[in-house]
């Protein structure tokens, strides 16, 4: 590991001020990530600053019916928050199909969506083919073993795909990340936070540099009743998803008046399909409906030698997420 400064702050504007006056350091929350990809010297930060004891961990109702998630609350607390499990227990679901509960207890919203691809060889300095790692120096997965990348949004650069689980509901959910800096305060929405890796897949969002998140905002939604988050993987926990989907939908009796579909596992980013939830407006909630969404949703998949069983994989876990949702929730 490479020798780093540690500094802790304890407000917002100290943690955006030390940051601007050191741009090769790092924010250190729970550090589950991080902390592990420093050791591999896969990050070389040459300053922490450590803002976990900074005020932003509230989660809050909002003026218009949505709820605010501070970046700093942990990832559990969230997922066990009353008014998350109620308004959105999709997004409760789909933290809690993530990581350990060890690992859920330390990390923190805003490092859920700052964590980096699993890709082997991106933690493995061994490999010297790493565009994300080392760009320009190639990349090893698109020749080697792919089982785990992505078959959407892929590039000549990288396959790699985003882990989380919580953003995969984030996306669906279609929530706002509210980030701060010296200069001040703004928005993005969920959708532009993360990239898709282009020619500069070492970039993983459209944080700049010197910004901070500060809180994920959810708008006010009617799919509390109809929402579900289904994650395949090799092993019943503690593993990434193969292939994910939040899915929600709103009826009206049995006619689907608006659907909502995001999947994780399958690209750079968590992946929303529009495409989808338009094809299921007006139509009935039954399998063939989510099926033919489905294959809307994966038109466009490009498979690797080892991963093309992802895109029958992917059709499927819609539909089950889509049926689960229908009947109310439960994954
Ligand atoms: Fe690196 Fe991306 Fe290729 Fe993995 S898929 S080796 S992260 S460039």
């Amino acid at each position: 590991m490479q020798p780093f400064e540690y500094r802790r702050v304890t407000d917002a504007q100290a943690a955006v001020n030390a940051i601007a006056a050191a741009p090769a350091a790092k924010f250190l929350a729970g550090g589950t990530n991080l902390v592990d990809l420093m050791k591999q010297n896969v990050e070389r930060p040459t300053q922490l600053v450590d803002i976990s004891r900074v005020d932003l961990a509230k989660i809050e109702g909002l003026p218009d019916g949505g709820l605010r998630l501070g970046a700093l609350a942990r990832n559990a607390d969230t997922a066990d928050h009353p008014l998350v499990r109620n308004r959105y227990p999709m997004l409760a679901q789909a933290i809690l199909a993530g990581a350990s509960a060890q690992l859920r207890n330390m990390a923190t919203n805003g490092g859920n969506l700052m964590q980096r691809t699993r890709c082997y060889y991106f933690y493995d300095p061994g490999y010297e083919q790493c565009n994300k790692r080392t760009p320009g120096s190639g990349c090893a997965a698109i020749e080697g073993f792919n089982r785990i990348h992505a078959i959407l949004g892929t590039s000549a650069e990288c396959i790699a795909t985003h882990p989380s689980d919580m953003c995969v509901a984030l996306a669906a959910l279609a929530a706002d990340v509210r980030v701060g800096s010296v200069r001040g305060e703004r928005t993005i929405p969920f959708a532009d936070f993360h990239r898709l890796p282009g020619t500069r897949p070492n970039v993983d969002t459209n944080l700049r540099p010197d910004e901070m998140i500060l809180s994920i905002d959810l708008p006010k939604d009617p799919y509390a009743d109809h929402s579900a988050y289904v994650k395949i993987r090799d092993r019943a926990s503690y593993a990434f998803a193969l292939v994910s989907a939040a899915a929600a939908l709103e009826l009206d009796g049995n006619t689907i008046r608006s659907a909502r579909l995001a999947l994780g596992g399958v690209a750079h980013k968590p992946w929303r399909s529009e495409a989808a939830e338009s094809h299921l407006t007006g139509k009935p909630a039954t399998e063939a409906s989510y099926r033919a969404a489905a294959e809307q949703a994966l038109h466009d998949a490009k498979p690797y030698k080892h991963n093309s069983f992802k895109v029958e994989l992917a059709k499927r876990t819609i539909v089950r997420a889509f049926t689960l949702a229908a009947q109310g929730g439960a994954a």
